[in-house]
Order: structure tokens, then C-alpha cells, then sequence
């Protein structure tokens, strides 16, 4: 997303791009995702629930993604929602494959297959955060087990080692994430379910970990976020959620979580009576479910300053790098908070900062 929106918009000033894409399709996560491109309603509440993030680097967000949707609408993007139903944010929801189109039918050449050269320079880090890359997860993130990569593949980390071997500073939250709930293995989850398995119920659930134990935020947030990230720290990444009969009727973004339940059974993941467990259940459930940390992009990591430009530890700007997307960490530290809307705000400045250089 960022570096397509970044593309788009250095093409509009004038500039010359190449996009260099590691995988084999252009999009990213962007085009797996549910593509609702959202900001908290106003600042204040945007520190509330994301208190560990930069605050200029949010107000940027709060007050530039307006401006950003207006423009993804100038590009013929199709809208989907015109709101995004959450009384705490507003936003749009796009089609990921209308977005996808739109932004590459505009942008100049794509390399498909080739990872960003090194030493180009300007270049913008765009590659998506470091999710994909299971060791730097398990010595960042350090969850109690390995996480179901709910992501493309193929962001690795790359942005986050060569910003850091120019000597870049780090952000805050390096060991948060955003992520879902998903079935556990032996469920099958393709990426095109990566949206509809998501078990988005936490809330309306008794979570125990695989040894019994009752364990969850406590309120759990509106994203379930924490929850999420509170499943990794358990064994194996794992939890069992159990949900009472009342609770299936419960609608979360326009699914029950009776379908939610079922759509879990049906992949194959383990959806068991509580007597099943063999571990102790106090009260009376219908279903246990068996769940696993889904990680979709990582929180933490190249630190930026508001024009998109990559810091290095003491403050000072590195020439002619820049970072957006989820390769630019510390915005939603302690919360959750849109990665579209960042990847746009921060892909659109970068590309501006560049033309002014
Ligand atoms: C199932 C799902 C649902 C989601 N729903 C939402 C939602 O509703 N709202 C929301 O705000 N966010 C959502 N997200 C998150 C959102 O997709 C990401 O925050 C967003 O795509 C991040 O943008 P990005 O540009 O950093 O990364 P991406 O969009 O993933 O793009 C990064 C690109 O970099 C490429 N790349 C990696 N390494 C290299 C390299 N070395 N050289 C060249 N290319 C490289 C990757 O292949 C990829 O194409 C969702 C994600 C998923 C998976």
C-alpha cells in the first residue's frame, strides 16, 4: 500500500519511480485485507487507545487521511462502505482489488520478483514490516510459540535490517502487533480466509490457555488486539475460547459469532464440546474453540519524523531514505490503529518530502 501510494503521488510531481516488488503479485497485505482505511475520530481519542505512539506522528495521520481518501476516490477507486460503522473512528472501506488496480495501473514500472536494490537512492522502505520473518518475530516479539503468519509472505524485514544497517533508530512497540484469533492448527487457513476465519469474539468469550488457565485483558479492547497479543505469550500461542448459547447470536461486523464458530469447524480447526478439553470449565458452554495468535503486521519498527524521513537514534535525518507503512513503527504502540491509513498518509508525504528535496 505505501509504496504504491507513494509511487502514485511522486508520478503526480513529477518524478520518475521504479517499484521494486519482492513478491510475485503487486498489493501486498493491502489486497488480502478487509481494506477499511479508518482514523480514530480525533486526536484525543487516538492517545487514549494507542498511548505508547508518537503523538506528532498521529496528529499527522488525524489530520492528512481525508485528504488521502478524497484522493484514493479521485483514482477511480470502487468504495464499498461509506463509514465504517465504529462510532469511535471514521473511514472508508474500498474493494482490495479495485484499490490494487488503481493504484498500479498508475504508478510507473513494477519489478516483480526483484527486492529493492541496497544502495538507490532517494528510496522509500516500504516492504510491509517484519512479521514474515519467524526468527526476528521470535526474538522481538517473543511469543511462547510460533504465530500463524496472517500476511503476505513475503515482508520479511527487509526494510527494518537495511534501515538499521544505515544506522536508523527503532521505534516503540517493537514487540506488538496487530493480529486476529484464528483456528488453530489442523485448520486450514489460505490467505483468501484470512478475513472470514478470523475469530473476532474474545470478548463475548471465557479464554483459557491449553492448561486451563482463565486469562485475558481485562476489558478486552474494541480490536481485541490485546487479546490477541496476550494469546501469544501463552503456550504454544494458543487459547481455547468458549462461547456461551446467548453469546452465538452476538453480531461483530456483520457475522454472528455462531457463523464465526462454524466457519472455524469447517476449516477443519477444532471446535469441541467443553466437556472434550480435559481441562476443568467452570460454568456452562456450548462450544470450545481452539484458537491461535494470528499475526498480520508487526507495531514496532523504523522510526520516522513527519516527513516520512528515517531517523537514526539520536534524531537527525539519514539523507534520501525514508520509510512508510508498516516499516515505519511507533504509531498505534499500545493499541491498534489502521495500517492502511498510515501506509496512505505516510506513502503520499514521503513522496512529497522527496520532490521537495
Ligand atoms: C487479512 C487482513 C486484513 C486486514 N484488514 C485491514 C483493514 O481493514 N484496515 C487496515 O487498515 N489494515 C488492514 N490490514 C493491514 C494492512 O493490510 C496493512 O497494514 C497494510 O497493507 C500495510 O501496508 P504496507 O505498505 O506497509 O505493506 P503491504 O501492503 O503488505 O506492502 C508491502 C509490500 O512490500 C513487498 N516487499 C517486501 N519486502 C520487499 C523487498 N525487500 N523489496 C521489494 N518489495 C518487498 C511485499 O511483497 C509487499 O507487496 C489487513 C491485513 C490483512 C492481511
Amino acid at each position: 500500500m505505501a509504496g504504491l501510494c507513494a509511487a502514485v503521488r511522486a508520478r503526480e510531481l513529477g518524478l520518475d519511480t521504479v517499484i521494486y516488488e519482492k513478491g510475485e503479485r503487486v498489493g501486498g497485505s493491502m489486497l488480502l485485507s478487509s481494506c477499511v482505511v479508518w482514523r480514530y475520530r480525533d486526536l484525543a481519542t487516538f492517545r487514549e487507545l494507542c498511548p505508547g505512539g508518537d503523538e506528532e506522528l498521529q496528529r499527522e495521520v488525524i489530520e492528512r487521511l481525508d485528504d488521502g481518501l478524497a484522493w484514493l476516490r479521485g483514482l477511480g477507486v470502487d468504495v464499498v462502505w461509506e463509514e465504517t460503522g465504529n462510532p469511535l473512528t471514521v473511514g472508508l472501506r474500498f474493494d482490495p482489488r479495485s484499490l490494487t488496480h488503481a493504484l498500479a495501473s498508475a504508478v510507473g514500472e513494477i519489478r516483480l520478483g526483484e527486492a529493492a536494490p541496497q544502495d538507490a537512492e532517494p528510496l522509500l522502505l516500504a516492504s510491509g514490516g517484519f512479521q514474515g520473518d519467524r526468527k526476528l518475530v521470535r526474538q522481538v516479539v517473543h511469543p511462547d510459540g510460533e504465530l500463524l503468519l496472517r500476511a503476505n509472505p513475503w515482508s520479511a524485514g527487509d526494510g527494518l535490517r537495511l534501515a538499521v544497517a544505515r544506522g536508523a533508530g527503532v521505534s516503540s512497540g517493537m514487540d506488538e502487533f496487530y493480529g486476529r484469533a484464528m483456528p488453530a492448527p489442523p485448520a486450514a487457513v489460505p490467505e483468501e480466509r484470512f478475513v472470514s476465519l478470523a475469530q473476532l469474539y474474545g470478548r463475548h468469550a471465557l479464554v483459557l490457555d491449553e492448561r486451563g488457565d482463565e486469562f485475558a485483558p481485562d476489558p478486552v479492547s474494541w480490536s481485541e488486539t490485546d487479546l490477541v497479543q496476550a494469546i501469544a505469550q501463552r503456550p504454544n500461542a494458543s487459547a481455547w475460547y468458549l462461547v456461551d448459547e446467548d453469546a452465538l447470536d452476538v453480531e461483530i461486523r456483520g457475522r454472528s459469532v455462531g457463523e464465526m464458530v462454524e466457519a472455524a469447524r469447517e476449516a477443519g480447526g477444532e471446535v469441541l464440546l467443553p466437556n472434550e478439553l480435559g481441562i476443568e470449565v467452570p460454568g456452562t458452554y456450548r462450544y470450545a474453540v481452539h484458537v491461535i495468535a494470528g499475526i498480520t503486521h508487526t507495531v514496532g519498527g523504523v522510526r520516522i519524523d513527519l516527513q516520512a524521513r528515517v531517523l537514526r537514534e539520536d534524531g537527525t535525518p539519514i539523507h534520501g531514505l525514508y520509510a512508510a507503512g508498516a516499516d515505519a513503527g511507533g504509531i498505534a504502540t499500545g493499541g491498534y490503529a489502521s495500517g492502511l491509513a498510515s501506509a496512505l498518509v505516510f506513502g503520499r508525504i514521503a513522496a512529497e518530502t522527496a520532490a521537495l528535496a
